[in-house]
């Protein structure tokens, strides 16, 4: 028996990191997973690795929310399950950060959220669950990402507001909220061309080691098992929640 049997579940941003490894988890557990993104040649590899089914969705825009959902209930006649995890970051200080770079950011992680929930709730089936991808930094500040701590800060409030609006059908609305995850996100390719990777990938260990009580970054497999809690039954009676899953980040500060 898997933990999601019988249930079909759309993961967003799902071609690569955390959603690669949510939608490989999901499928294991037995769900149909919908893979969704917009690197298609990674995703459709994926989804064919797996045994689901790709669609090509921008989270930005309404039209494909319209036809993921579609495709997603012509294939499989219901839909249990969304996890809202595309999400962007860029760096800036907020007083150098562009109005554009500002809205791109909230046009992935926050419009995209919420554009998955007006398009998914509807059709869920009772009893659905939505997990919402915020961050460490949707409940504390952090210089430097300015627009990205406010979209995930955006995020935590979509979850509590849509847990109370969609508890009446059993649908339970919760939020994952990593610290510093190993993936393309945290780990970009260092600006400079002449850097050497290996000297850039030892610079970001030892900032973990030094920042994370647990002492490294997050695995994506290990958000995704939090997900997978969150999508599954044993979390029945939990909604509306924000979830840290940091490695001790957030715990407070260390004076020795
Ligand atoms: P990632 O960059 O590897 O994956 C993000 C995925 O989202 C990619 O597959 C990308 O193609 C997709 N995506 C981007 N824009 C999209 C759009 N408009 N429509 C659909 N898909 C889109 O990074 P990740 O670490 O796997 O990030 C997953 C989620 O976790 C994001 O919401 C991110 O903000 C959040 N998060 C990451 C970290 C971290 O340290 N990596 C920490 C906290 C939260």
């Amino acid at each position: 028996m898997g933990k999601l049997d019988g249930r079909v579940v759309i993961v967003t941003g799902a071609a690569r990191g955390q959603g690669e490894q949510e939608a490989r988890l999901f499928a294991a557990e037995g769900a149909r997973v919908v893979v969704a993104d917009v690197l298609d040649d990674r995703g459709e590899a994926l989804a064919k690795e797996i045994g689901a089914r790709y669609v090509h969705l921008d989270v930005g825009r309404e039209e494909d929310w319209r036809a993921a959902v579609t495709a997603t209930k012509d294939a499989y006649g219901q839909l249990d399950g969304l996890v809202n995890n595309a999400g962007i970051l860029r760096f800036n200080s907020l007083l150098d950060t562009p109005v554009d770079e500002f809205m791109q950011v909230v046009r992935v992680n926050q419009v995209g959220c919420f554009l998955g929930i007006k398009a998914v709730a509807p059709e869920m089936s009772d009893g659905g669950t939505i997990v919402n991808t915020s961050s460490c930094t949707g409940l504390t500040g952090m210089a430097a990402v300015g627009a990205y701590a406010a979209s995930k800060h955006a995020v935590v409030g979509l979850t509590r507001v849509a847990a109370l609006e969609l508890a009446g059908r059993g649908i339970r609305v919760n939020a994952v909220c990593p610290g510093a995850v190993d993936t393309a996100m945290s780990n970009p390719a260092s600006p400079d061309p002449d850097a050497d990777p290996e000297q850039t990938a030892k610079g970001l260990d030892r900032l973990y080691r030094k920042l994370v009580p647990l002492g490294r970054a997050g695995r994506p497999e290990e958000v995704a098992r939090l997900a997978l809690f969150l999508t599954s039954q044993d979390s029945s009676y939990i909604t509306g929640q924000p979830f840290v899953i940091d490695g001790g980040w957030l715990a407070g500060v260390s004076v020795i």
